[in-house]
């Protein structure tokens, strides 16, 4: 081959090659480059050529410790240098266009005198290998490979990053001749649940950040999160998985955990508390109202009666307080249930607005209320959540108002599905900067008011929480001096009338009534209340007597208290019906008495076969009109 064809053929192999070559003369001149290495760098041959470039005058590749080994090519050495940083120029002005990281070989080509005529320079570029080596060496996770199909429980690994040997504690050559599975995996049942998993990823179904607890060599346990990936890359499949140390974390997490139960048990305690000492409150403050109802039936002056009437003003206060304060733990510990059920509004407006009458009327104030034509009749609600937001509404409505009047509006919005209630009252007003924080715990605008008007700042943040459960909002709108306006909105959803299973006995004159109540003291106030009536009454202190004697015959009424010893009222209630079912007898009237305003105790009461449900304080008044639905013929019977 002549001299000419072996430099065309040279040209041809260079310009095929996908590797950056380029050819240096003897005296460092370039002669040659190929497409690949202009494209590397930036720059054409005949602008090197122009500019008269000479490799062995490159003041660069001296800094970088290159020369030298450029200097041993040319001596007639094969020399591998890098890989190293280059800076990689652009012809126009050779500014700095980016880096090029490269393993260079120099090869010398000698001439028939064996002196060197040219060295061939080829640069690998590694910047992709780099970076996987920087990727892998990073100290955030544990990366390992192994290449091939993984023959479970056999693992061999071909990576090992730094991070997966501090993980485990083990080096490559350590986790090979050990076993990944014989020795992280120390105990037997979690070593045959790993060989397991390790079965399902060699079908396709890969780790993604599952826990796995590990056994470190020194023989810590540490909790790790493990994904893997298969990897295939020029027909070699390969398993990369990336594992993480998430013991810290998962311990965090436990102990966030174990103190949200412990918060949780001590507020279920709370509660449980609240609510057996609201109990316990309750049942004295019911005997003192009960006990000042009937002293007032007594001879009392003038100063006694007003003395004894805020007595009862108190007592009635401070159980409010107790059942807002217990409602309130309900609500936070998410343990208030609705009972929602078809209700008459317009029944339960005249109720929730009757106490009021007379108070407004004592100031002087007008008490209207309108329903609009559209409310359906009956409606699917909880009525004594919605008495009790009303209340307090029209409690604090006619509290702040001393002029003119309030009023209760009911109506729906445009499309009917909602219901909208609005307490207006002509009153004090709530200045703009206080509208947002009224409906806060313990929040009075002015302390100054709370001296004159009372409260403790909690029927509203009862009244949105209330709301808010029913699925419904509350907003309000207010003037200074002018008046305010509560709106609350409701689900609306109508109710078809329910079918009254009620049993209406319709009985004759004075009832011969039995009273199942455990508390001497409350047996003597039922005893006072009907003192008079004409009405009989016979005590016993538990169900199972109530039973009996209501077996015995004679009873057509029975006052049944819920908690009592050896029976309670329900189970008594239960098995009187019972007998009456296999007896055909008539069903009796069986009023329940409870000292507890809870959700779900008139449910209970209705499941057990009471017909009525009455909760304590028990006032003579409402006692005698319940008892005298049941006498037809009585002179007080409605
Ligand atoms: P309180 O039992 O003290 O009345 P609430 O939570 O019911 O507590 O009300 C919080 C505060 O909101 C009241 O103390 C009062 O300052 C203000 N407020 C509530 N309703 C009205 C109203 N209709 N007019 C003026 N101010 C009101």
């Amino acid at each position: 081959m002549s001299e000419d064809q072996a430099e065309r053929r040279l040209q041809a192999i260079m310009a095929a090659s996908p590797v950056a070559m380029q050819v240096f003369a003897a005296d460092g001149r370039p002669v040659l480059v190929n497409s690949a290495w202009e494209k590397m760098w930036g720059v054409s041959l005949s602008w090197l050529q122009e500019v008269g470039y000479n490799v062995l005058q490159d003041q660069e590749l001296d800094q970088l410790g290159v020369k030298e080994e450029v200097r041993r090519a040319f001596r007639g050495e094969v020399r591998v240098v890098g890989p190293l940083l280059y800076d990689r120029r652009r012809e126009s002005g050779g500014q700095i266009q980016g880096q090029l990281q490269l393993r260079t070989t120099l090869y010398p080509v000698f001439d028939q005198q064996q002196q060197v005529r040219e060295v061939v320079v080829m640069h690998e570029d590694m910047r992709a290998e780099a970076f996987a080596q920087s990727v892998i060496a990073a100290e955030v996770d544990g990366i390992a490979v192994c290449h091939g199909v993984c023959q479970p429980p056999y693992v061999h690994f071909t990576v090992w990053n730094p991070a997966m040997q501090r993980l485990t504690g083990y080096t490559l050559s350590e986790i090979n001749r050990l076993g990944w599975y014989q020795t992280v995996y120390v105990d037997p049942e979690v070593q045959e649940k790993a060989r397991q998993r390790m079965e399902r990823m060699r079908c396709g179904d890969h780790l993604q950040a599952e826990s796995w607890t590990i056994t470190r060599k020194d023989g810590q346990k540490r909790i790790v999160e493990i994904s893997t990936v298969e990897v295939v890359a020029e027909d070699i499949h390969s398993v990369m998985a990336v594992m993480r140390d998430v013991t810290e974390q998962r311990m965090a997490e436990r102990a966030l955990e174990e103190a949200r139960q412990a918060a949780e048990r001590a507020s279920q305690a709370k509660s449980e508390f609240l609510a057996l000492m609201s109990h316990e409150i309750r049942t004295p403050i019911n005997i003192m109202i009960g006990m000042s109802d009937l002293l007032q039936e007594t001879a009392v002056n003038a100063r006694q009666k007003e003395l004894l009437a805020r007595l009862q003003g108190a007592g009635n206060h401070l159980i409010i307080m107790v059942n807002q304060i217990l409602d309130l733990s309900r609500l936070e510990t998410d343990r208030l249930r609705l009972e929602t059920k078809a209700v008459a509004l317009r029944v339960l407006l005249a109720e929730v607005m009757e106490p009021f009458q007379d108070i407004a009327a004592a100031k002087r104030l007008s008490l209207q209320y309108e329903i609009h034509a559209d409310v359906p009749p009956w409606l699917m609600v909880d009525g004594l959540r919605l008495r009790q937001i009303l209340s307090n509404l029209l409690d604090n409505a006619i509290k702040f108002t001393d002029r003119g009047g309030v009023w209760l509006r009911v109506g729906t919005d445009q499309d009917g599905s909602k219901l909208l209630l609005q307490v207006e009252d002509s009153g004090i007003g709530i200045a703009k900067g206080d509208l947002h924080r009224i409906f806060d715990y313990f929040t009075q605008v002015d302390s100054s008011y709370t001296r004159h008007y009372g409260g403790v700042g909690l029927g509203l943040a009862l009244v949105r929480r209330l709301a808010e459960r029913m699925e419904g909002s509350i907003e309000v709108e207010s003037r200074i001096g002018q008046g305010s306006c509560f709106r609350l909105w409701l689900p609306l959803q109508a109710a078809e009338m329910p079918v009254q299973n009620r049993c209406n006995a319709g009985r004759e004159g004075a009832l011969s009534i039995l009273l199942v109540e455990d508390m001497v003291e409350n047996q003597e106030l039922i005893r006072i209340f009907l003192q008079g009536s004409g009405h009989r009454l016979q005590v016993v202190a538990d169900g199972l007597q109530a039973y009996e004697r209501v077996l015995a015959g004679g009873i057509e009424l029975v006052l049944m208290d819920v908690q009592m010893p050896v029976m309670d009222g329900y189970e008594a209630t239960r098995r009187i019906r019972r007998w009456e079912q296999e007896q055909g007898q008539q069903r009796l009237p069986i009023i329940t008495l409870t000292a507890h305003a809870l959700e779900g105790e008139e449910t209970r009461s209705q499941q057990a076969g009471c017909d009525l449900y009455l909760t304590k304080p028990i006032r003579k008044k409402r006692l005698l009109e319940v008892i005298n639905q049941y006498a037809v013929h009585h002179p007080l019977a409605r």
